[in-house]
């Protein structure tokens, strides 16, 4: 039996105390050891000199330590130690809190490499909280890791050296090498062993580029066979000649070009045997509900039902409310069926749906419990995608005999990302939004004119509308930034005393947070103080002003989406931001903000300014998650891996031929058993 996949236990000196500490950082076996990565490096190659040291920035230089001072307990849990160190040009004060232990290893007349962030000031120059290695240490890139208590950078590099033995006993390679040779990729046991043990910069930018494109290949190998194996099934063909013009006619609206677009494309796949599986992305409020009416619509007129699913009870009741109003006029029966109903009443529903009763059903995750059974379901489509998993989307796709499967959402993502996202899916893309649609104004501010911000807020509230104020954090913590609980209390007493002010947030309960977004729905609240909790779904067209705390600390996308819960009505509505933040990059941002509306637009220019980590990093999306990818993949590397995954799924749809053995069997772990039967 292999030792890589055997216990931690099985390396020398780790017994059951110190294997504990691996599992909570989830190691388990010796792989998962060699698979936790570096979170990151410390190079002491690259040195200065302490007078060409650039103030306020991190700087590597060699010092000779020339005096140490007694540690000093400055107060309760601050113990300051200093000492004088050279380097010939200059002399420079290193000082370390509460780290007594590190500061010990420190010795009068020897030289050190040491790397932390340089100031300057009356006395002379400081480098504060150095890391550092001795002068004739070997490795001088020094990686750092996720660790727990009792457990040392150096412990796990020496259990690390014994796992990278334990693989080279067992020798392996996922990847054939006509696939290496062509994307310039490193062997995977030489990136394993210089992901940790790295002798320049290069090779741990080298064993990332593999260890990532495996990452993002995987993904996306999981995502094509997902696809190819939805397409062996054929699915209810529809009528090409469906008649739907009395439909079109109905709607209280003319359709702008892309929602026709998008129907169009939609109806063609309906048309064909092959399971539809497209996703329908437009910014809030760019009329998608409009468009999957009309899916169901033609679903009806072909015999056929369809189900709507939504990630929460109020969005789903709201999604009955629009559908019903366009549908039964025509004679579509649309219900609602969701887990607060009473036992009686989704009894009589479910049973009146498998009675073919109803053509249409709105819901919650309730609709895809296996007590519900259908009668002809063929079009199933959820809203606000990324709330679910790809493995309820591969539960709700298992319903019925193989329906068609349209997801819509509402986060904007550049083409290049939803395709690595989306790749199991087609899709429609609504850019432009509905004619007369007013733009929320955005300003961004500095904290001194809060109170002006709150006047403003408050005429908002004077002429009936409701307020959304959005704090990043929910209680306070040493990083000064606004909480939702102390924000509340304190504007409870004093700027908002007049009005009802609730909190939302995310450690509330499922059942309180409905219930306090029912309250605002119903204008029960004026003012409700969020966490980013309400970016997701509610409709209330009342509320028409929102203010964003601490605005720096959300990317660019997140305030888009948190500010099309603004705007939502026939009043003209405004968001602020708040930020005393004068970097450049949240100056910029501001700015793109306060300028641009267009959705799509500011995510293109979130992946520019950010790359495309934190698209990957937002659990949000229900992808698997990455260990490295999100880390050190750009856009090139998302290709490639694209690429290679396309020509891989020609060459063997199953990945069933020898070469692809390890890579089958790394996408069969990180997608379960979902996809590959
Ligand atoms: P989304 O689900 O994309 O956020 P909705 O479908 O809820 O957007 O539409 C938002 C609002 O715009 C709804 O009130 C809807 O009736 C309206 N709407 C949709 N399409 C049009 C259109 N073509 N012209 C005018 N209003 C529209
Ligand atoms: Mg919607």
């Amino acid at each position: 039996m292999s030792v890589l996949f055997s216990g931690i236990e099985s390396l020398r000196g780790i017994g059951k105390i110190k294997a504990e500490k691996y599992h909570k950082l989830g190691i388990d076996s010796v792989y998962d050891l060699i698979c936790h990565f570096p979170k990151k490096y410390f190079d002491f190659h690259c040195n200065v000199s302490v007078q060409n040291a650039i103030p306020e920035e991190y700087n590597c230089i060699k010092l000779k330590i020339i005096s140490k001072l007694p540690p000093q307990a400055v107060r309760r849990n601050l113990t300051v130690c200093k000492a004088v160190a050279t380097d010939g040009t200059d002399n420079i004060t290193v000082i370390m809190f509460n780290n007594v232990y590190a500061f010990q290893y420190l010795r009068i007349g020897y030289v050190y490499y040491m790397y932390g962030k340089v100031t300057e000031n009356f006395y002379g120059k400081e480098i504060t909280s150095p890391v550092y290695i001795y002068v004739n240490e070997k490795n001088h890139i020094q990686p750092q890791y996720r660790l727990t208590q009792g457990l040392t950078v150096n412990m796990v590099r020496a259990d690390m050296k014994q796992a990278l033995n334990v693989m080279y006993n067992e020798p392996f390679e996922t990847l054939p090498d006509d696939i290496l040779r062509k994307y310039s990729l490193k062997p995977l046991m030489w990136s394993l062993e210089n992901i940790h043990f790295p002798e320049n910069i290069k090779s741990v930018e080298q064993a990332k580029k593999r260890l990532a494109f495996d990452e993002l290949l995987r993904l996306q190998l999981g995502m094509l066979v997902m696809r190819k194996r939805s397409e062996r099934h054929t699915a209810f063909k529809m009528d090409k000649s469906t008649d739907i013009t009395d439909f079109i006619k109905n709607l209280p609206f003319e359709l702008t070009g892309d929602q026709k677009r998008a129907s169009k494309e939609i109806i063609a796949d309906l048309c064909r045997d092959v399971p539809m599986n497209r996703l329908l992305q437009g910014d809030v409020g760019s009329g998608k509900t409009a468009v999957a009416s009309i899916a169901c619509y033609f679903a009806f007129k072909n015999g056929i039902q369809s189900a709507l699913m939504a990630p929460t009870e109020i969005l789903a009741s709201q999604h009955y409310r629009t559908l019903s109003g366009f549908l039964e006029p025509l004679g579509v029966k649309v219900c609602l069926l969701t887990g607060s109903l009473t036992l009686k009443k989704k009894l009589q529903i479910r049973s009146e749906i498998s009675a073919g009763i109803y053509d249409v059903i709105i819901g919650t995750h309730a609709i895809i419990q296996k007590e519900v059974e259908y009668k002809s379901l063929g079009l199933v489509i959820t809203d606000e995608q990324h709330r679910f998993g790809v493995s309820q989307r591969i539960a709700l796709a298992e319903k019925g005999d193989m329906p068609h499967k349209l997801v819509m959402s509402a986060t904007p993502i550049p083409r290049t990302l939803a395709l690595m996202i989306y790749g199991d899916l087609d899709i429609s893309m609504i850019k432009q939004l509905p004619k007369g649609r007013k733009p929320v104004r955005t300003y961004a501010v500095t904290g001194k004119l809060r109170s002006r911000v709150f006047n403003y807020v408050r005429q908002y509230l004077e002429d009936g509308r409701q307020a959304y104020i959005v704090c990043p954090m929910i209680e306070d913590s040493e990083n000064e930034l606004f909480a939702v609980k102390s924000y509340a209390e304190k504007v409870i007493k004093s700027d908002f005393s007049k009005y009802n002010v609730e909190i939302l947030h995310g450690k509330m309960s499922a059942q309180e947070k409905e219930s306090v977004m029912k309250k605002f729905h119903d204008h029960k609240i004026d003012v409700l103080i969020c966490t980013t909790v309400v970016e997701v779904g509610v409709d209330v067209p009342n509320a028409s002003v929102m203010v964003i705390e601490n605005a720096e600390r959300f990317g660019l996308s997140q305030i888009h989406q948190l500010r099309g819960r603004v705007g939502r009505g026939q009043y003209e509505s405004s968001c602020i931001l708040i930020t005393d933040s004068t970097s450049e990059d949240c100056i910029h941002r501001m700015k793109i903000m306060s300028k641009t509306s267009d959705g799509f637009a500011i995510s293109e220019e979130d992946l520019k300014l950010r790359g495309p980590g934190d698209f990957f990093g937002n659990a949000q999306h229900g992808l698997p998650t990455m260990k490295i990818a999100d880390l050190s993949c750009n856009i090139g590397l998302m290709n490639d891996a694209r690429q290679c995954a396309t020509e891989i799924i020609v060459d063997d749809p199953f990945l069933k031929k020898p070469c692809y053995n390890s890579l089958r069997m790394e996408v069969i772990r990180l997608f379960d058993k979902y996809i590959i039967g």
